[in-house]
């Protein structure tokens, strides 16, 4: 049994929505054909609407309710814009976006009287996003005879109450999903529901933070042990490099979840690791598929064997970073300061991505500017302190790198012209970062595409 997800340009308009129908359609007869159950569907809200929802609830908090009645008509009209254009009968669908709508004139009053927008108020917004987009899609995927029961994943997902980055209660949740869902995959029906909404025990709605409906489908996957959870969005799948920058980046046939970690973590947009935790306990092999082009192969990502080899998968980049250099001789021959450091960065909840040290001296990058200064003047306290700004940090990952001699030489002698600031091999060793001027970036990262990926042909692993 498949789990389907569909990000938010998969479903933002009625063309994009009739793609998924049909994606959806050719698998149900593929899952008849092998006498396997239905797989189940999950959405996110329409490209943009949830940015609205949560913009609707700041406008209201801060005394312009005649905006946010402006912005909820935009958002109503939206939809049953895709309602019409997608449905012949959509009598049903438009009576259920009223309905929606409604709710939220009514929050939008309650919080403009309240004046008070916390996670839980904003939560309460922005989940109307994917109840819209899923109920019109289920309408028609049942129109053009799809078999298709809509459920509230509300009724599903039960999380704590951490609002805005609500974790599931694992056994309860799993016990829904069981009696709720899979009875109807197993009569061939498909189960539509929302990805990055939930609710509280007593029924309150949550979401799992933005973004949060990969994170949705792999926690439905893993409670069904799904054989693949399938996350289509607008890409087609993991590439060698941004194709922004390089034109000719490869597609990845396969990865590992650490690749994709790493990845993530260093600027790629990849699905982000925490995401697909539940995937990976399980083992659950994960898709990246492209809705538009539905025929490609994707990337798949996966922990099977063969998934390792290829000495470089990809090169992943970051713009907007800062360095800061950290000298004092304090630090010879003592311990602690590196303590000393950390608590500065912990207090401004500012988060170090690269660090490199010797016996005197710090080098570490940080993308968030917000508590710069504040940083800069604790840490004048203990160190000597000197900023370097509009740094780019590049990232060169494969899980076989920490096996094959040799590719740092690789890196650096690709780039042998450019100006390294600072050079960090990451701990899990199938990274080698470094940091160079932001306007060397692009060149960067074309020299060390040309370097890994020119010769290599097509296999296995790229594409
Ligand atoms: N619609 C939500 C968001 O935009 C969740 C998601 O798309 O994954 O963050
Ligand atoms: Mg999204």
């Amino acid at each position: 049994m498949l789990v389907m997800k569909f990000g938010g340009t998969s479903v933002e308009d009625a063309t994009a929505m009739q793609n998924v129908i049909d994606i959806v359609r050719i698998q149900l007869e593929r899952a008849r054909h092998n006498a396997s159950p239905a797989p189940m569907v999950i959405v996110s809200a329409c490209a943009g609407i949830t940015n609205k929802l949560i913009k609707l609830a700041e406008l209201a908090v801060s005394n312009q309710r005649d905006e946010a009645l402006g912005l909820l008509d935009e958002i109503n009209a939206h939809h049953v814009k895709v309602a019409e254009a997608l449905l012949k009968n959509g009598e049903k669908a438009k009576h259920f976006i009223e309905k929606l709508t409604h709710n939220l004139a009514t929050l939008i009053n309650a919080a403009d009287i309240f004046g008070d927008v916390s996670p839980r108020v904003i939560d309460a917004f922005a989940a109307h996003g994917e109840l819209f987009s899923s109920f019109i899609l289920a309408e028609a995927m049942n129109e053009q005879g799809v078999k298709t029961e809509w459920k509230d994943a509300r009724t599903l997902l039960i999380t704590d109450d951490h609002f805005g980055k609500a974790q599931p209660l694992w056994e309860m949740s799993e016990a829904k999903l069981k009696a709720e869902v899979l009875p109807l995959l197993n009569q061939g029906i498909v189960v539509l529901s929302q990805g990055y909404i939930g609710a509280t025990v007593s029924g309150k709605t949550t979401t799992l933070g933005r973004g949060g409906s990969d994170y949705s489908a792999a926690i439905f996957g893993a409670m069904l042990s799904a054989e693949a959870i399938q996350i289509w969005t607008d890409v087609d799948g993991v590439l060698t490099a941004d194709p922004r920058l390089v034109p000719d980046a490869r597609r990845l046939k396969v990865m590992t979840f650490n690749e994709a970690a790493e990845l993530a973590y260093s600027g790629a947009k990849v699905l982000h690791p925490s995401t697909i935790r539940p995937a990976v306990m399980k083992n659950i092999p994960v898709y990246v598929l492209n809705s538009k082009r539905p025929d490609g192969e994707g990337t798949l990502i996966t922990n099977a064997v063969d998934s390792f080899e290829g000495m470089v998968k990809s090169i992943a980049h970051k713009k907007g970073q800062t360095i800061i250099n950290l000298t004092t001789t304090q630090m010879l021959g003592t311990y602690g300061f590196l303590r000393q450091v950390a608590q500065v960065f912990e207090k401004y909840e500012t988060a170090i991505d690269m660090i490199s040290t010797s016996e005197v001296s710090i080098s570490l990058t940080i993308g968030d500017k917000t508590n710069l200064n504040k940083i800069v003047e604790e840490l004048k306290l203990i160190a000597e302190v000197e900023i370097e700004k509009d740094i780019a940090t590049i990232s060169v990952v494969g899980d076989s790198i920490r096996r094959s001699p040799g590719i740092a030489a690789r890196v650096f002698q690709a780039i042998s012209d450019i100006n390294v600031k600072m050079i960090s091999q990451g701990a899990s060793e199938i990274n080698i970062g470094f940091a160079v001027d932001e306007s060397d970036m692009e060149r960067a990262v074309r020299l060390l595409h040309e370097a890994f990926f020119a010769e290599v042909k097509e296999g296995a692993i790229f594409a």
